[in-house]
């Protein structure tokens, strides 16, 4: 994948009945206007992209809620920023910490600090008076930036991780949820883009990620241990690539969605955009509500085992960019660049222990939550002052 994910020649079969793409893209060439149609049925229901109401998964009522003090790490960054919002919605007292402010908007958090979480002193300052921790700070990008910086990602993360497991156990902290990637998974198991999809149990025996993955596993395996040896209540999740409005879309760290979503933008109808690899490289896509939707639920559950949290709707890269094109109204002709990392050639989350255990999954379309991003994006675009250079570009 390119900082952007995977796109296909045939279309697979969708291994669970909630592909889109089969009713949307119906043969492999797409027709932009009959997507089109089927996105605004889509979005009618859209209006806002955050999160609707929680139905009931964490304890308690109001005014216990509030007295639940939460810490979200990385809550200048995507996810963390989406899951502050929701957590005040819902009348927690919240604290976010990272090493930067979020890009977009302001956080909606009781208190913000920026605190660099590799440092022993800030991760016992972080965890200080709290009662639950969502641990999502993490050195982490797309394809292009973890697999270039191998040492760099498994070091900040290693420290930021077993800092803030042991500053927490220390401060007394319930609850510690711990987001770890679908990265651990083993390589052998993704060398086919019609992949079988990935239950927890095949990240063992292990061939993860380099650099990234394996940090992401060893401290699942912390978390293990901080359960065994201390009774320390930890949760891990694996998440399946993430996307959605506010999440960054440009600079090297942003994932397939965002940057497919950003080149289209700024082509020109009937030009070209560039895909890394063949595009024939497979994934699943999970919109950010319902991954904030999934983080609460798995908090308040008693499951301590990793549990994959994404879609199964699996698309190639070349179909995500036909998606995105077809939302934009432009036709452009793939330029496939080999030479760039893609990833192991084919990824899906196994849904049916998330199933099991939360009694709930994902259930944004990928054309729908596409539709969110790829707008979300035009307008920061627009906003910039890109769009137009974009434009003035081409027709000069
Ligand atoms: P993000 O990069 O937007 O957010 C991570 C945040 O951590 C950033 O704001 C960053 O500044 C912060 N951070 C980095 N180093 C820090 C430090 N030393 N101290 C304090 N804060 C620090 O990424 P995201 O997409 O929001 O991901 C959140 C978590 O989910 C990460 O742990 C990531 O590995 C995991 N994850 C995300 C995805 C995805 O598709 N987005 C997939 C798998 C796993």
């Amino acid at each position: 994948m390119q900082n952007e994910g995977p796109a296909t020649a045939g279309l697979r079969q969708p291994t669970q009945p909630n592909s889109v793409l089969p009713e949307v893209l119906g043969s492999h060439a797409l027709n932009p206007s009959q997507t089109l149609s089927l996105t605004n049925h889509f979005l009618a229901g859209i209006n806002n992209f955050l999160i609707p109401t929680f139905t009931g998964t964490t304890e308690g009522a109001p005014h216990m809620k509030s007295a639940t003090r939460v810490l979200v790490t990385g809550a200048g960054g995507f996810i963390g920023h989406h899951l502050v919002k929701r957590l005040k919605a819902d009348g927690y007292w919240v604290r976010g910490i990272d090493i930067k402010e979020p890009e977009f908007e302001p956080s909606a958090a009781d208190e913000f600090e920026l605190l660099d979480l590799r440092l022993w002193n800030n991760a016992l300052q972080a965890t200080s008076h709290m009662t639950q921790v969502y641990n999502l700070a993490a050195d982490m990008g797309g394809i292009g930036y973890i697999t270039a910086k191998l040492a760099d990602i498994a070091r900040n993360n290693i420290l930021i991780n077993a800092h803030m497991l042991e500053a927490a156990r220390l401060n007394g902290i319930q609850r510690f949820l711990f987001s770890s990637s679908a990265c651990v998974y083993a390589g052998y198991k993704q060398n086919d883009a019609n992949v079988t999809p990935l239950k927890e149990e095949d990240a063992h025996p292990a061939d993860p990620e380099e650099g990234y993955g394996w940090e992401k596993l060893f401290t699942e395996k912390l978390c293990r241990y901080y359960l065994h040896d201390f009774g320390f209540e930890t949760r891990v999740v694996r998440f399946h690539n993430v996307y959605g409005p506010l999440g960054t879309y440009e600079g090297g760290k942003e994932k397939a969605p965002a940057a497919i979503s950003r080149k289209v933008a700024l082509a020109d109808d009937k030009g070209y955009i560039d895909v890394w690899g063949d595009g024939e490289q497979t994934r699943s896509f999970m919109y950010i509500s319902d991954c904030v939707e999934g983080l609460l639920r798995l908090m308040a559950s008693d499951h301590r085992e990793p549990l994959n949290l994404g879609t199964e709707e699996l698309v190639s890269v070349n179909e995500l960019v036909d998606l995105v094109c077809a939302i934009a109204g432009k036709r452009l002709t793939k330029r496939h660049d080999l030479s760039r990392p893609q990833g192991v050639r084919g990824r899906n989350s196994d849904n049916s222990r998330l199933r099991n255990v939360l009694r709930w999954e994902p259930k944004t379309r990928l054309l729908e939550g596409l539709d969110v991003t790829y707008h979300w994006i035009e307008k920061e675009l627009q906003k910039s002052g890109r769009l137009a250079e974009a434009l003035a570009y081409a027709s000069a």
